[in-house]
This record gives structure tokens, C-alpha cells and sequence, in this order.
């Protein structure tokens, strides 16, 4: 047996596998079990995009090495993509870099830009990955409150004047996950202005940027104005197209960042399978029907959870985007894990405790719209059957 690096041992310990492990033990007991607890896309990749990846998988020119840093056409599709749906100039040579998925630019931009003992401004709660990415470039997270009382967003004006001061870098991520919060024209200028004047280097992540309701699309942070001077935004084909499970995603925006996410990806790898690459460009640059009705979808699960769940008495607040709603753990429990137990064993009913998150997410839990509405009505019965509220 070898013993694993230090760098291994510093990364957090993977909350949500317990949750799994307590998950399949009721399921073992031959319980049906509803599942709310993952941010797994229960839809298939819409068939366009597929049959685009079985014809390209036929290409021979596709089975070699793809060009280091990606194809062309692809680069080019995204800059399309980013004109068309957000108005945003983009340059395929300088501003794309390609990765293998949201996670992996999520992980690699600390270590591209850090050194030890630098600051990175993360939010919590927050999608646990971000930790990882800060552990593994040996830096330091300072964590930035999202409450309810501030929609959610961080408040640049509560961080202290040496956190903020040593702040190379900084996450965010909107829609949120988990809080299911949208961020606003305004916050974003607020954080061009922030970001530029303490030199921080803003990290968005738009994974969840073709999921907004109520008529509201969620904006893009480069779409504020100076926004590509002091960041980048990464974006993901897992949820916008249900390609979860193909690994492809993309970083665009400040030119040096780019460079560097490409240089850190030379030394690592060549670059995503050719085949993937034709068919995420195929999904761009086809019309957006699927994304539309994705969003559909999602909105119409939003409000029969959302509905169900009032007419139980559980005062929830609906969220304006993602595929996720954050709501409140009842006074009777002393934690959302404590909560979140509880109606495992009682109800079957998976829910993820919002202190997997960061410690400002405890008093909430996390609930996926990734099932059917049936489930979800029948989630919100087995909880009523308890009479919590
Ligand atoms: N960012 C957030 C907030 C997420 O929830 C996820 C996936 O769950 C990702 C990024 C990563 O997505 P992927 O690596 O599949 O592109």
C-alpha cells in the first residue's frame, strides 16, 4: 500500500457519499425511495445532438489526436452562441478555452492563478467543488455569506479590509446552486467595480445559465459592462443539454486567464474527444427549441413542488432559477442533516442538508427538480403523513 500524497489528504472529505451510502441501505430494505437529494439531470440529450455525435463518431480524421486546445469550429460555435444569445463579443483564438466539463475549469483556474497562501473569495453555500479547486492550488478560501436577506448575493461591503486586500480571486455562481438565486444587472456592475478596484480575478459559473422562470433569463456576467477585464465565465453542456455524463464545457472571457487555463490544459491533456467536440458545437449553433423546453420543464416541476409544499403548511420561497429550491429545515430540528435523516427513514424522501455546503447553508436543505411531478406530489404527501408543520 502507498500512502497518498499531503495535497490528497488536505481535500474535504466528501460530504454527500454518506448521504449515498445511508440512501442505498433504505433502498436495500426494499423501499421506494424518492430521490431529491442529487443535481442529476433525469432527461436524455436531445436526439439532434446525439445523431450529431453518431455521424461524427463515423469521421475518420476524428479518431486522432484532436488539436491541442480544441477545434476551431468549436471555438467559433461558442463565440456564435455567446454573440447570439448574449450580445457578448468573443474571440475563438484568445477568449475559449475547451474543458473536460464546468468542474474541471472550476478546479484548474486556482491553481493557474494562485500561489500558496493566496486568498480565493468563495460562496457558502456553494457548490463543494470550489473547495477542492482552492485545496489543490494550496491557497486559502475565505467564504462570502449568501442569506436570505441579501437575495442570496454576496455583500462586497461585509468582507473585511485584509480579507479583501489579500483576495486574488473570486467565485460565483449564478443561478445558484444551491440557493436557487438569480443574480441582477446591477450586482454584476457592483462586482465589476469590487473586482477591479482590489485587483480580484472573478470566476462565474453560469452552469445553470438556460435555467431562469418567470419570464426572466438569466443574464451572463459578460454582459456587464468591463466584465471581460476582470474575469471569465464558465459555462456547461451538462445541464443546459442534458449532457451531463459527456464531459464538455467552456471557459470564456479575460484573454490571460484563457491563456493560462490553456497552459495549465497543454501540460494535462490534449483535448476532449473530436466526436463531443462536433456535436457541443451542433448544439449551439442548432436552434434552442430543446433548451426552451428544458426550461419549461423545469418551471412547470417548480411550481407543483413549490405548491405542494405550501399546501402543507412548509412556507417555502419559490427560486427564480437553477434546477434546485433551498428551503428551510423546521424549527423542531436542531439541523438540516438531523432533518434530512429524518425524512430519509421516515418518508423515503432524499433531501441534501444544506450544511454540505458550507456553514451558512445550515437551516436549509436542497431539493432537485430532477424527478417527475407525480413523485415530487407524492414526496409532499409523504411528508405531510408526518405532520411536521
Ligand atoms: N457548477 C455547479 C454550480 C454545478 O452544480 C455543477 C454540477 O453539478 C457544475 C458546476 C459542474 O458541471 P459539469 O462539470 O458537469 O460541467
Amino acid at each position: 500500500t502507498f500512502k497518498q500524497s499531503q495535497l490528497l489528504e488536505t481535500l474535504p472529505k466528501q460530504f454527500f457519499a454518506s448521504l449515498v451510502e445511508k440512501v442505498n441501505k433504505i433502498i436495500a430494505q426494499g423501499h421506494d425511495v424518492i430521490n431529491l437529494g442529487q443535481g442529476n439531470p433525469d432527461q436524455p440529450t436531445p436526439d439532434h445532438i446525439v445523431k450529431a455525435m453518431q455521424n461524427a463518431v463515423e469521421k475518420p480524421q476524428f479518431h486522432k489526436y484532436s488539436p491541442f486546445r480544441g477545434h476551431t469550429f468549436l471555438k467559433e460555435a461558442i463565440a456564435t452562441f455567446y454573440k447570439r444569445e448574449y450580445g457578448v463579443e468573443i474571440d475563438p483564438s484568445t477568449e475559449v478555452s475547451i474543458l473536460f466539463g464546468g468542474k474541471a475549469g472550476l478546479v484548474e483556474v486556482p491553481q493557474c492563478l494562485l500561489n500558496p497562501g493566496d486568498v480565493v473569495l468563495v460562496p457558502d453555500p456553494g457548490y463543494p467543488d470550489y473547495w477542492s479547486g482552492v485545496e489543490l492550488a494550496r491557497a486559502k478560501m475565505e467564504v462570502m455569506p449568501l442569506i436570505r436577506e441579501k437575495h442570496f448575493l454576496p455583500d462586497y461591503n461585509s468582507l473585511t479590509k485584509e480579507v479583501v486586500e489579500k483576495a486574488k480571486l473570486m467565485i460565483l455562481n449564478y443561478p445558484n446552486n444551491p440557493t436557487g438565486a438569480t443574480a441582477t444587472e446591477e450586482f454584476f456592475e457592483e462586482t465589476v467595480g469590487f473586482a477591479r478596484g482590489n485587483d480580484i480575478c472573478v470566476v462565474h459559473d453560469f452552469a445553470y445559465g438556460a435555467i431562469g422562470f418567470d419570464g426572466k433569463r438569466p443574464i451572463s456576467f459578460l454582459q456587464t459592462k468591463g466584465a471581460k477585464e476582470v474575469g471569465i465565465e464558465i459555462y456547461t453542456f451538462s445541464k443546459s443539454y442534458n449532457m451531463a455524463g459527456w464531459r464538455i464545457g467552456f471557459a470564456v472571457g479575460n484573454p490571460s486567464v484563457i491563456e493560462a487555463l490553456n497552459l495549465l490544459q497543454d501540460h494535462m491533456y490534449v483535448s476532449v474527444f473530436s466526436a463531443i467536440q462536433e456535436a457541443a458545437a451542433h448544439a449551439l449553433l442548432s436552434p434552442q427549441t430543446c433548451v426552451a423546453e428544458l426550461n419549461a420543464l423545469y418551471e412547470s416541476r417548480r411550481n407543483t413542488l413549490i405548491q405542494a409544499f405550501r399546501e402543507i403548511g412548509w412556507d417555502v420561497t419559490a427560486p427564480s432559477g437553477s434546477f434546485f429550491a433551498w428551503l428551510p429545515v423546521p424549527n423542531q430540528f436542531e439541523s438540516s442533516q438531523d432533518f434530512s435523516d429524518y425524512l430519509l427513514e421516515n418518508a423515503h424522501v432524499v433531501v441534501a442538508p444544506g450544511i454540505g455546503f458550507g456553514e451558512y447553508g445550515e437551516g436549509y436543505v436542497r431539493v432537485g427538480l430532477l424527478t417527475s411531478e407525480e413523485r415530487l406530489v407524492e414526496a409532499a404527501n409523504r411528508i405531510k403523513a408526518l405532520n411536521l408543520f
